[in-house]
């Protein structure tokens, strides 16, 4: 299977080459150069698939240029009992009748970017060997992408890690989780800004080619497709716990920001799993309710991103957005670099006359959750089942409720575990003792090490630049 850009321009590539990268030179994202299609009879074997054999299955489609043998290593190394605490991985449990959470968070930092990252760190491990190259990871986050990413490269091979978050806006416990890493090759920068300026801060630096080539610059950002790969394969699991036979439907519904977890739905659905609908529950941050809603897509700058009580989805330009409107657009790459070149620029676009399409042919819906939302949620919930949901995770309950058909079975993903988020679940529910893993108690009172910056990339270039001569 060879790899084409969105945007067009540039040479078709193989998964390994894909792996390493972030954005394609042309500015746009990678993705296959068509998605294969899994028949009935196929669905029928997987269906029996422990999860390890099912992510082999799937990520052979796409990972054809790695020997079955070296995949299937690296995928078995990467989903254990150890890691995800249970051998089914991703489990899937019952809320209420036709409501179900699908639940993506049991990995190293209880976020469902774990699943992704985990394959990642020893996926990216491997095709450096092979290659003998070595690689600078330089990332963005709101708090998930850099503690996986961080809990997935720690000690490996080849890989250093530089990974921006936006000084002061994550929970006290996603900070404890970054910067108690002593890892010789883990350094945590904190921004002085948003999430976005960070984004962008990762973004100059790729585009600065001497820069991006001389230190081999890489991505784990959500616009890596490896991640988006090893998104789909819980997709099936999840359609496969909730059903018995093909003919029946399942809808998801994500809690989205960087459009990176509910695209990998998207791929699935348009691998031919039997998907009803892909709701996209969103926070106060709705640029991609709004987009679904109205068909204009109206990304906001970093100084109209509202901090929020889901700070996961505090993210105003959907990075991985790219990927499914190349596809409503037949792929016209020349459009789609227009568009996303206007978004560049701070505008955004209007695709109001392909809503129909978005709903009818890609099953998309979308709907919002605010503070009051997500508090009602979590208080709701725990009283009627008795179980503790994150913040996110509230989101997404809240928005499948909404609109919900009569009958319609819905998965919700779990994208985190409320351990993580204590003061926003105390205030929904009061003091109540909050579920947490072994590896985490006393996590915060680790000393920390992390560098503050202000917000500019030439400020976070010297910071590499230093590092990597010292090493
Ligand atoms: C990253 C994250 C999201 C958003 O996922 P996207 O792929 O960016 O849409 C939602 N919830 C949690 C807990 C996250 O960490």
């Amino acid at each position: 299977m060879k790899y084409i850009s969105t945007r067009g321009q540039t040479a078709p590539m193989s998964f390994s080459d894909v792996l390493l990268m972030g954005l394609a030179p042309d500015g746009g994202l990678m993705l296959p150069e068509s998605y294969p299609h899994i028949d009935g009879d196929t669905l029928n074997r997987w269906r029996k698939l422990s999860y390890t054999e099912l992510a082999f299955e799937i990520m052979s489609l796409f990972a054809t240029d790695i020997p079955a043998d070296d995949l299937r290593e690296i995928i078995k190394k990467t989903y254990t009992k150890q890691a995800f605490g249970s051998d089914e991985i991703i489990p899937v449990t019952k809320l209420y009748d036709n409501l179900s959470l699908l639940e993506l968070s049991n990995g190293p930092t209880l976020a469902f970017k774990d699943v992704a990252m985990q394959f990642l760190g020893n996926a990216f491990e491997y095709v450096l060997k092979q290659k003998n190259e070595r690689l600078t990871i330089i990332g963005a986050t709101s708090g998930d992408t850099g503690s996986a990413a961080e809990y997935a490269l720690r000690g490996k091979q080849n890989i250093e890690v530089f990974m921006m978050s936006p000084n002061g806006k994550m929970s006290a416990f996603q900070r404890a989780q970054m910067y108690s890493l002593d890892d010789a090759n883990i350094h945590n920068i904190a921004v002085e800004g948003m999430f976005d300026d960070c984004q962008d801060i990762v973004k100059a630096l790729q585009e600065d080619a001497a820069f991006k080539a001389k230190y081999s610059l890489g991505t784990v950002n959500s616009i890596n497709w490896g991640r988006i790969l090893a998104q789909i394969v819980y997709y099936f699991k999840g359609y496969f716990a909730a059903t018995t036979d093909n003919s029946q439907q399942v809808s998801f519904c994500v809690p989205s920001g960087n459009f990176g977890n509910v695209c990998a739905g998207h791929i699935a659905r348009e691998m031919g799993l039997p998907i009803a609908r892909l709701i996209v529950a969103t926070n106060e941050n709705d640029v991609l309710n709004e987009f679904f809603n109205t068909g204009k897509y109206t990304p906001r700058k970093s100084s109209e991103t509202y901090v929020t009580s889901s700070p996961s989805m505090d993210i105003s330009k959907a990075s991985n957005f790219e990927r499914f409107v190349f596809l409503l657009l037949n792929k016209d790459s020349e459009q789609v670099a227009k568009l996303f070149n206007d978004v560049k620029n701070g505008q955004g676009f209007d695709l109001s006359d392909k809503l129909a399409t978005v709903a009818d042919r890609f099953g998309f819906v979308a709907g919002k959750s605010t503070h009051q939302d997500r508090l009602n949620t979590i208080k709701k919930v725990y009283d009627e089942t008795q179980r503790l949901i994150d913040p996110h995770t509230a989101d997404g309950v809240k928005v499948a409720q909404e609109v919900q058909n009569a009958g319609e079975y819905i998965l919700v993903a779990e994208t985190a575990l409320p351990a993580k988020f204590e003061e926003t679940i105390a205030l929904a529910v009061g003091d109540v003792p909050l579920p947490r893993p072994e590896h985490t108690v006393g996590l915060e009172n680790k000393p920390q090490y992390v560098t503050v910056v202000p917000n500019d990339a030439k400020a976070v270039a010297a910071l590499i630049e230093q590092h990597i001569i010292a090493r």
